[in-house]
This record gives C-alpha cells, structure tokens and sequence, in this order.
C-alpha cells in the first residue's frame, strides 16, 4: 500500500485540505492516521494551544542542527531547553550535559522551542514548521534579462524563484510572442549542445518548474526558442530570445 507523504501528512496535521485520494486513505489507514495524530499534536503546540499535546524533551544537538538547518544567528545557538547559567556562556558544552541531567520545568516558551525542535524528527514535520514560520518568501537566486536574435524584436526577461519548500521555478516574461510555431523554453549548457525543455509559454509572464536535478551552474542559458508544429520534440534551432542566467545577490535587510 502507498502512504501518504510526508507533505500530505503534513497538509493534514495543518487542518489542510487533501485531495480525494489522499483522503480516503487517510480514512482508511491507521498508520498514517496515528503520524497525523501525533504531528497534529506538535502543531497544536507550536500555535500555543498546549492542550493534548504530547511533547518531549529533545537532545540539545537537535537545537544545534535546528540552529544549523534555518541559519539562525550566533546568538541564538544557546539550546533555549537549557537553564540560564551564569557560566553557561564560557562553559557551554560541560554546562549543557548537566543541564540535561536534570529534571527540566516547562513553560510555554520552553514548549514551543520543544516542540519546533521535536518536529525536525520527520521531514514532513520539518515542512509542518516551515509553514508556521512567517510565510516563506519566494526569494530570487537568479536573474536575466532575454534579449532577441537575428529576425526578432521581442524582450523578456527571467528569474529562478525558490520557495521554503525547495521547488525553484523560473519566471519568464515575454513582451510578445513572436513564434510562427510556438514558444518553448530551454535551459541550456554554455556549449549549446545540452539542453532541458522546461515548456511552452506564450506572451506574457509564465511560470516553470526547473526540474530538481537540473544544476543551473551547468545550464545557465535561458533560451526561448519558435518551434514548428512538426511534432519533433529537439530544439528547432531558430531562437526568439536568449539571456544567461546570473546568480541574484541577497538583498540587504
Ligand atoms: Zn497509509
């Protein structure tokens, strides 16, 4: 039997609504039943609602990788479970296993660094606390504009989004459709001889998934090619716009 993944779990835990497959299997199967059940629980928690919640105290080396894994500042890396010390700072790691040694008390503030830091046990979970964090920003890494060939007069330009959720798309608009077939996106290896179709487009701002493997140091070229409508799936060889992606510095503050 195929269980849900770890997103639709997630979906579920979040009070998402799922689609009618992932449903009915919820419906059905106990396994993942009981993982929405308890991922339920930690969402609960992090929202504040406390009740029926069952929480456990992790290893401080979780917070460490939770400090690692959301690039946190400096000044966060002290595991927020420990107790305030005023050693603690010059003595960390000696201070930090005798604080697990002891009987911890929890308070809210506490719970939730519990909880965010039990959720890293799953990678569903992880995702779970990635959408409680403020709404993830699409963030540009890559950007270039597109500029015609030889016969053509339209611009556009591209960027490469990426989401919290790993996915990049590029976003590429094009003034004008100027194909006698029709638009076809490429990314494209600096020799011209390897290349990924990413789809169709038309005028306009589209938006395309770049497939997971495909490494865009090594297919930098956003290529916009006129194919004709003679069913040969390979690149026509006439191209409308062309750019090379450059990678996007993080904006300041
Ligand atoms: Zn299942």
């Amino acid at each position: 039997m195929q269980h849900l993944d770890p997103g639709t779990v997630s979906m579920a835990a979040l009070d998402e609504p799922l689609d009618t497959d992932s449903q009915v299997h919820l419906d059905g199967c106990d396994a993942c039943a009981s993982e929405v059940r308890e991922l339920n629980s930690v969402v609960l928690a992090a929202r504040g609602d406390f009740a029926g919640a069952t929480l456990e105290s992790p290893d401080s080396q979780v917070w460490a990788a939770i400090h690692q894994e959301l690039g946190l500042q400096p000044a966060l890396s002290t595991d927020p479970l420990t107790y305030p010390s005023p050693v603690q700072d010059a003595t960390p790691v000696s201070e930090l296993s005798q604080v697990r040694a002891k009987k911890r008390t929890f308070t809210p503030k506490f719970l939730i660094a519990a909880v965010t830091a039990g959720a890293l046990t799953g990678a569903g979970a992880l995702w779970a606390v990635q959408q409680l964090q403020a709404e993830v920003t699409p963030t540009v890494v890559a950007q270039s504009q597109l500029d015609p060939l030889d016969g053509f007069t339209a611009a556009g330009s591209a960027s490469v989004v990426t989401t919290g959720d790993g996915v990049r798309t590029l976003q590429i608009t094009v003034t004008e459709d100027q194909a006698e077939g029709y638009q076809e996106v490429w990314l494209i290896a600096p020799d011209l001889a390897q290349m990924y179709s990413l789809g169709v487009v038309g005028g306009g701002t589209s938006s395309l998934v770049i497939p997971d493997h495909v490494d865009l140091a090594a297919f930098p070229i956003v290529d916009v090619s006129d194919e004709p409508l003679d069913g040969d799936p390979l690149h026509s060889g006439v191209s409308v716009l062309r750019g090379t992606l450059a990678a996007q510095a993080a904006q300041a503050g």
